[in-house]
């Protein structure tokens, strides 16, 4: 029987737990309860639990044969800060927090993993189980690979997946190399010399300086980024004075930059700090640029997407199993593990979904517990591969 057929005869306990989750949602580095629960589980099917790494992080490690190779299968398990407008049983009691990104899901997914390599043990080597807190922007992943991660819990490869609304349940998709971007947030700041609304002339607006800044941006990935590479700039925010008549003395830009390359977020930085410098120098302003890193590119290792691509397809087939997915310019922080160590991350079809089949991070968002078995079942195949039992 394949895993997912395997995995399936406890859909129902599963869903429980992952409504569950659901139902109590905690935010980056404090999930207290998420975790504990995912710990005393792992337990009781006989996986040792290193608690605390990243935190709120945890690892699960599972045994079989003497084997010397290992496989890193990772989870997020944070849910995001927005309120949740779904009316279901099973909605959010934390007002302010709700699973919004599907992390419930993918924590069920990798415990529903975990259960039947616990209790088939059909490999030979080590299964260390990632639950990562933190994923939405505040560094979980980087967290757990800052403690050690891969010094205590030494990997040969990495495997992580995302559900995906709007692709069916039961399908997969996949590329090999930039699969997500790297994600950069920036705050710029201009200071000019505010004064009267009606007598521009005794100062330096900085709202037409911060306009003119905004505007450059824009040639940055029409002009400075190769066509055939890509990126994005986006200008978010941007706030300025108080009052009808006063031009205010100082204005506050903020946004988002995404690329796929570590060479091209490099470009795009100094081309926008070249910009805000000269432009700002240009209306006799002073323009103070603050970039930070948030997270490097997905990149897939060729082989690895081969390995749970190939799974995928003994599975479920082929044809639903999409190998030349489009890269996404949304991010992600599993990539500071695979950066670490090579590693494949996989979409897992989420359907339409009870709730209508809306996007991750909308208010009406739910995961679809039909998925369930298909990323848990395909994390369980990949370790089934990877480290396949010798034959005697
Ligand atoms: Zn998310
Ligand atoms: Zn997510």
């Amino acid at each position: 029987m394949n895993p997912i057929e395997h995995i399936r005869r406890h859909q129902e306990e599963l869903t429980t737990w992952r409504r569950d989750f659901h139902a109590h949602p905690e935010t980056g580095f404090e999930e207290v309860r998420t975790s504990a629960l995912v710990a005393e589980r792992l337990e009781s099917w006989g996986i040792e639990v290193h608690r605390g790494i990243g935190r709120t992080g945890l690892v699960g490690v599972l045994r079989a044969g003497n084997g010397d190779r290992a496989v890193g299968l990772r989870a997020d398990m944070d849910a995001l800060d927005m309120p949740e407008a779904n009316g279901f049983a099973h909605r959010s009691t934390i007002p302010g927090k709700m699973h919004g990104c599907g992390h419930d899901g993918h924590t069920t997914m990798l415990l529903g993993a975990a259960r039947y390599l616990a209790e088939t043990r059909n490999f030979n080597g080590t299964v260390h189980f990632i639950f990562q807190p933190a994923e939405e922007g505040q560094g979980g992943a980087r967290a757990m690979v800052e403690e050690g991660l891969f010094h205590r819990f030494p990997c040969n490869a990495v495997y992580g997946m995302h559900n995906r609304p709007g692709m069916p349940v039961g399908q997969y998709g996949i590329r090999a190399g930039a699969m997500m971007a790297g994600c950069a947030f920036f705050d710029l700041v201009i200071q000019g010399r505010g004064g009267h609304g009606a007598r521009p002339e005794s100062t330096v607006d900085p709202v037409v300086c911060g306009a003119a800044i905004v505007s450059a941006y824009q040639s940055i990935i029409g002009r400075n980024v190769a066509p055939n590479d890509t990126g994005v700039v986006s200008v978010t925010g941007f706030s300025a004075g108080t009052a009808y008549n006063v031009i205010p003395d100082q204005v506050s830009l903020r946004g988002t930059v995404r690329a796929f390359r570590t060479e091209t977020m490099a470009l795009i930085e100094r081309r926008m700090r070249a910009l805000a410098t000269s432009i700002a120098e240009g209306f006799g302003a002073e323009a103070r640029l603050d970039f930070r890193e948030v997270t490097v590119p997905v990149v897939n290792g060729a082989e690895q997407t081969a390995i749970i691509a190939d799974a995928a397809a003994a599975m479920v087939g082929e044809a639903a199993v999409d190998r030349n997915r489009i890269p996404a310019m949304g991010s992600e922080d599993f990539s500071y593990m695979m950066a670490e160590v090579p590693g494949a991350y996989i979409l897992v079809g989420n359907g339409e979904g009870e709730a209508g089949g809306c996007e991750v991070h909308n208010p009406h968002y739910d995961f679809n517990d039909a998925a369930i078995p298909y990323g848990a079942g395909l994390l369980a195949a990949v370790v089934e591969r990877e480290l396949a039992p010798m034959k005697s």
